[in-house]
């Protein structure tokens, strides 16, 4: 059984599991004072985004991690709630940001395990929820982040116990739950009243799409026949078209994974062939700089975040999952620390970190560098340590945002 579980891990299902490494621990060791061991975090699987050379990739029987666009639902049916679905603060639908299939192979229940992270996409409300993150111990709490966490067995009703082949073999998947016309994201369980065909997450969708056309298309649908097939055949037709009508969503990317320690690697070969390149000298001026901060907490944990990174600038996600797992904090102040990390609210068990998001994914979604544009300086997701079942297929985990405000007074 184990075997076949191993087996099922193809290359091209992009999972970003971690493997053991037994290479030696991180070469740059920015800050032997620091007593804060940031550096001590084992092996650390990095996530870059790709155009992916076909969209088909993407879709849910391939088990994709995938940044922008819609979510490719794991459990197409039982999906969250029209509660989860919204920012607690605006109220508005939260968008897509990414997901991130992340099996783990020590349990039949997490066979399958994909992560979704969704964010309110206004900074005001990021604001609002950097306070709401500090209450402690809460009834409630109103976020605008939000992490879901999807599992199921080898063997469940959606997808084959087979590894997809990734040819026109593979089967499409049974028919999911009907989503949002206008955000492809979430549970279109609001139907117009006019067509009877297109379908909303919440009014505020219901607006956005008649306002940008629906409209008039919603009168076509009605006008040429009133005979229900009829009218059937010209709904698909316009899900087909329509789908996404929202143009609001951020583009979508593959998320392809690297371990880290392959770039320390690339890098030091690189050093010994050519001692000039421009990345070792811009790791002796972050050295150096850091030496000039000492004493400054956060000025010396900023210059040792942005030296980690300068590793693979490009990098949009860090994956590291397990009790021994830290997260890479920017600056120190601000941080969550172990013994403020809340209980599971499933089953009360402790939560440990899983994932980190950095701020770099914003430039590959175009989102622009202006005083009320969204910016974080991360977003560690949290998880349940035992990954356990519930009676909700989507169980919400737990975010910490660390805001760039705290890192702009950092020079
Ligand atoms: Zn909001
Ligand atoms: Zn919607
Ligand atoms: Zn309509
Ligand atoms: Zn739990």
């Amino acid at each position: 059984m184990e075997t076949g579980v191993k087996d099922y891990s193809l290359d091209d299902i992009k999972s970003l599991e971690i493997s053991s490494l037994d290479e030696d621990e991180e070469q740059t060791q920015e800050e032997d004072d620091n007593d804060d061991d940031d550096e001590d975090d084992g092996p650390v699987t990095l996530g870059f985004l790709e155009k992916p050379s076909n969209l088909y990739t993407l879709l849910r029987q391939y088990f994709p991690s995938k940044a922008g666009g819609v979510p490719a639902w794991l459990d197409p049916v039982d999906l969250p709630s029209e509660q989860s679905c919204l920012c607690d603060i605006c109220r508005e639908p939260l968008q897509f940001l990414l997901q991130v299939y992340a099996p783990l192979t020590n349990t039949e229940s997490t066979f399958h395990r994909t992560l979704f992270v969704f964010m309110c996409t206004s900074m005001t409300c990021l604001l609002q929820d950097q306070r709401e993150q500090w209450k402690r111990r809460p009834e409630k709490l109103y976020r605008s982040v939000k992490v879901f966490r999807s599992q199921l067995t080898r063997s469940n009703p959606f997808y084959s116990s087979d590894p997809p082949m990734h040819d026109k073999t593979d089967k499409p998947p049974g028919i999911g739950a009907a989503l949002c016309h206008w955000c492809g994201t979430w549970k279109g369980d609001k139907v117009c009243s006019s067509c009877k065909g297109a379908r909303y997450c919440s009014g505020k969708h219901q607006v956005m799409h008649w306002r940008s056309g629906h409209k008039i298309d919603c009168q076509r649908m009605n006008v040429p026949s009133r005979s229900s097939l009829s009218n059937n055949k010209t709904i698909s037709t316009e899900i087909k078209i329509g789908m996404f009508a929202s143009n609001a969503l951020w583009p979508e990317f593959e998320i392809i994974s690297e371990e880290e320690c392959e770039f320390d690697t690339e890098e030091s070969e690189c050093n010994q062939s050519n001692a000039l390149t421009s990345e070792g000298q811009k790791d002796e001026t972050i050295d150096s700089l850091s030496e000039n901060f000492k004493g400054d907490d956060d000025k010396r944990s900023w210059a040792s975040f942005q030296a980690r990174l300068a590793k693979a600038p490009e990098q949009v996600l860090r994956y590291s999952r397990g009790v021994e797992a830290k997260p890479l904090w920017p600056v120190s102040s601000g941080r969550l620390s172990n013994t403020d990390i809340p209980k599971c609210k499933y089953c009360d068990g402790p939560m440990c970190c899983e994932l980190q998001i950095l701020p770099q994914l914003l430039y590959y979604f175009g989102v622009k560098n202006e005083a009320d544009s969204l910016d974080w300086a991360t977003i560690v997701v949290y998880t349940c340590e035992g990954s356990c079942e519930a009676s909700v297929s989507y169980r919400e985990e737990f975010a910490w945002v660390q805001l760039p405000s705290l890192s702009h007074a950092v020079p």
